[in-house]
């Protein structure tokens, strides 16, 4: 069988096959090369919100991140600066200024919303007061809190609870905490006798309380006891005198969320004895956190803390002669 003519290429219409078939391969290649560098997307820099929960029993927690501070480990006391920078380097952190993170837990019992604490507003700078923000992100609105339980009367806990107009924060909430507390932040005779570095420190406590006393929902608890059904305080004194862990129980589990007990987990799990110098009373601070430290290690109890890495919430192991941080690990609600 003859081939016709027509389809049996010459040289010239050869050469101008392999040009065509080179000029496709270039273009492909240009186009895959523009491709490339056309890959590049805008940087969002934006971070996930700042929730997480947890199910307790048939109570639902919600840890709520108010934002950061970066604090000066030189405020860390009782152990050398060498000994804390060697503890801070076992988690990569240089030094000195330990990023500390500011937590709240949000707890919904089916009856009631019950926040622990508030964070610090916007009045220890930008890195914090977003609590609010993602309260509102997690699906809740500060209206329906029923009730807020402070740790403790620091601005740090307290500020959240007024907005910058100067008005309650949580409209329909009864703010709760501890009488020796009060008796101490909130007492002009007590702020009179401090130092005047301390000042700020009762002027935050007061104007956090003002708006709440004005309409009669700033209420006050003795000593260990039910505040809430399912959550009872417990008193957890020198970091402040009436500094207070709360204890949240439901359908036979347990999450006991410890205030301040900890500013530094690289540091003071493993040195319990290293106190902060904002702890008002440094030797019942010690003894307290190691108290706590050893109740919660031996009875496998879940904690939560306003200043452990965001969520907070994890378990205290024994290891040598101290403790260690075991966070929970991310993952879906699990009833
Ligand atoms: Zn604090």
């Amino acid at each position: 069988m003859s081939v016709p003519v027509c389809l049996v290429p010459g040289r010239s219409s050869q050469r101008a096959g392999l040009a065509s078939l080179l000029a496709a391969l270039i273009t492909a290649l240009l186009l895959f090369s523009s491709n490339l560098a056309g890959a590049a997307s805008a940087l969002q820099k934006t971070q996930v919100p700042g929730y997480y929960r947890v199910m307790v029993g048939a109570f639902e927690i919600t840890a709520l991140y108010d934002g950061y501070i970066d604090v000066d480990s030189k405020l860390l006391k009782n152990a050398s600066e060498q000994e804390i920078r060697s503890l801070l380097a076992r988690i990569f952190v240089k030094g000195p200024q330990m990023q500390t993170a500011v937590n709240a837990y949000l707890i919904n019992t089916g009856q009631q919303l019950v926040l622990i604490d508030t964070g610090a507003a916007k009045k220890f700078g930008p890195s914090l007061g977003y609590l609010i923000d993602n309260l509102k992100a997690a699906g809740y609105d500060p209206a329906q809190v029923d009730a807020v339980l402070i740790t403790h009367l620091h601005g740090d806990h307290v500020n959240g609870l007024v907005t910058p107009e100067g008005k309650p924060a949580f409209a329909n909430a009864e703010i709760w905490s501890a009488k020796a507390d009060n008796d101490f932040w909130l007492s002009s005779e007590v702020a009179a006798k401090a130092p005047q570095d301390a000042q700020p420190f009762f002027k935050m406590a007061q104007d956090a309380a003002a708006p709440y006393q004005q309409i009669g929902k700033w209420k006050v608890f003795a000593a260990d006891g039910e505040i809430v059904p399912g959550i009872r305080s417990v008193a957890a004194p020198g970091h402040t005198p009436g500094h207070s862990a709360y204890l949240v129980a439901s359908n036979g589990q347990q999450l006991l969320i410890w205030g301040d007990l900890v500013h530094s987990h690289s540091v003071q799990f493993s040195r319990p004895e290293v106190v902060i110098e904002f702890d008002v009373n440094k030797k019942q601070a010690v003894a307290t956190r190691k108290a706590m430290f050893a109740r919660t290690a031996k009875e496998k109890l879940l904690v939560a803390g306003m200043h452990l890495p965001f969520p907070g919430i994890g378990h205290v192991r024994s290891e040598r002669k101290g403790y260690a941080w075991v966070p929970i690990e991310f993952g879906p609600i699990r009833e």
